[in-house]
């Protein structure tokens, strides 16, 4: 007897290992991959996403043996029209736990009812889906560490058995990939199995001391597995299986993935904290706009501040469409408070550049840094960048690979204001002064407190 074709919906799982949906539909039929590319989400990407999506599709397309079929359009309408045409008995997808992709999710879902195909959800892009650990009294965590006990005590699956004897449909032409966008970032290669590769590599290498070089930007202290992640080219099951948390680079790795699950419960609980503070009282913190706060915006967000390392990470973000997560910190805490500019200003650049831009983890990164979010860094816990850049960029190796104006100044004096002037060549001067930009920002939180 022939097998019913079912439609496997992929949107950020890109991947054929350790993929229950895939697993599902496999059971149930002949299995035909559909992506849909929506321009909800394909326009505001910016080039380093879509040029590595694009390469996820690609990769994707040749493990399913070219049985993966790319429309261009409205989900609702693609998936409805494809599993009419197909015949489709059902159609199976990971869950989507972001506010566009709920709306979306419930409109698709709609429109398959109404041609009585089922739409059957299964897993989701984290190891425990957002909304399955709560407290006590069954309200939402707003603080990561009690979350994290309790995710871990929630657990999670292991890792879900490969792709063992999955039937290929044939489908319809699809409309084809993408074209990869110019772009000038130098992207991680996309896919499944660059995304394992890079695993096995820190898995064996940098996760010892994870927990004590983490925080260093110069060398490759940390996995890189973000944009992989994003994509779920590499479940985070994959990755919570191979660790040992008695030791405690692997305890620490845990950690950060815990954060990455934190910020996705936060946002479904609160979906409006994507694009709004969450605590509501520093809505009302007084900001700069104008003339001169585009100049400051400018000058940051190409790099051009005067302060070393917030100028590196910020030419690290255009060059690679990736910063280290210090540097994050630090750049961003730089525009809230250095130049008292609106945090989802920043947001938008990083979402632009970032190849692993996610909402969740971007918006609450930051807010954390804004002072404005759940579990937040106190609003008066000003970073200095000269002393941040001094303490975890200790001999200077990682401005100096991003900012060529400053290779001729020697070890740590690269982070000083008066050597910059003396031996760099066309190196910015300090947009604004860190001292007194700290007053000024102490006391517009105070203003907001009153
Ligand atoms: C202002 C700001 C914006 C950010 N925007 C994003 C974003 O758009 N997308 C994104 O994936 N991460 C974001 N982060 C979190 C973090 O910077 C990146 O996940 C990390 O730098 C990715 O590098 P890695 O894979 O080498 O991390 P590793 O140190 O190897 O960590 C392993 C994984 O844990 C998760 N993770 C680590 N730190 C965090 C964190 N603080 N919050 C959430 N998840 C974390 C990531 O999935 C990461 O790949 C942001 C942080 C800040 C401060």
């Amino acid at each position: 007897m022939p097998q019913p074709t079912v439609i496997w919906w992929v949107r950020r799982d890109f991947r054929l290992r350790d993929n229950p949906a895939l697993v599902a539909a496999g059971h149930a039929g002949s299995v035909l991959p559909v992506f849909v590319l929506d321009d909800a989400l394909w326009a505001p990407a910016g080039p380093a996403r879509r040029a590595f999506l694009a390469g996820c599709l690609e990769d994707l397309q040749r493990s399913t043996n070219g049985a993966l079929v790319v429309c261009h359009g409205d989900p609702t309408s693609e998936l409805a029209a494809l599993a009419r045409s197909t015949g489709a008995a059902a159609v199976y997808a990971a869950a989507d736990f972001g506010p566009y992709g709920r709306r979306r999710d419930d409109a698709v879902a709609a429109a398959l009812e109404a041609g009585q195909v089922e739409l059957r959800w299964v897993g989701s892009s984290y190891a425990v889906d957002p909304g399955s650990v709560v407290k006590g009294d069954g309200t939402a965590f707003k603080v990561f560490t009690p979350f994290s006990r309790a995710w871990a005590a929630h657990g999670w699956d292991r890792p879900f058995p490969g792709p063992v004897g999955i039937g290929w449909a044939d489908g319809p032409e699809g409309k084809g990939i993408p074209e990869a966008p110019a772009h000038d970032a130098e992207l991680p290669t996309a896919g499944e199995e660059a995304g394992l590769r890079r695993w096995d590599r820190f898995r064996d290498g940098a996760l010892l001391d994870y927990d004590k070089r983490r925080d260093s930007p110069a060398g490759e202290h940390t996995s890189r597995m973000s944009a992989y992640l994003k994509w779920g080219c590499v479940h985070p099951r994959t990755l919570l299986a191979d660790l040992d948390v008695a030791r405690k680079g692997d305890a620490a790795f845990r950690a950060e993935l815990c954060w990455r699950e934190f910020y996705a419960d936060v946002l479904w609980h609160q979906p409006g904290s994507a694009r709004r503070a969450l605590q509501p009282q520093m809505a009302g913190m007084a900001l700069d706009s104008g003339p001169l706060a585009d100049a400051h915006f400018q000058a940051w967000s190409q790099g051009r501040t005067g302060f070393p390392i917030v100028d590196a990470g910020m030419r690290q973000l255009l060059a690679e469409g990736w910063m280290h997560n210090r540097v994050r910190m630090i750049a961003a805490s730089f525009l809230v408070k250095d130049l008292h500019l609106d945090w989802t200003r920043g947001a938008r650049w990083f979402m632009d550049h970032l190849v692993d831009g996610d909402l969740a983890s971007n918006s609450h990164g930051w807010q954390w840094v804004a002072g404005t979010g759940t579990d937040a860094a106190p609003y008066f816990r000003v970073f200095n960048p000269t002393t941040q850049g001094q303490k975890f960029d200790p001999d200077g190796d990682y401005v100096r690979r991003y900012v060529p104006e400053l290779r001729a100044v020697a070890g740590k004096a690269v982070h000083e204001p008066w050597a910059q002037p003396l031996l760099a060549g066309g190196y910015p001067e300090r947009i604004v002064d860190h001292k007194e930009e700290r007053e000024e920002a102490l006391a517009r939180y105070q203003a907001v407190r009153r």
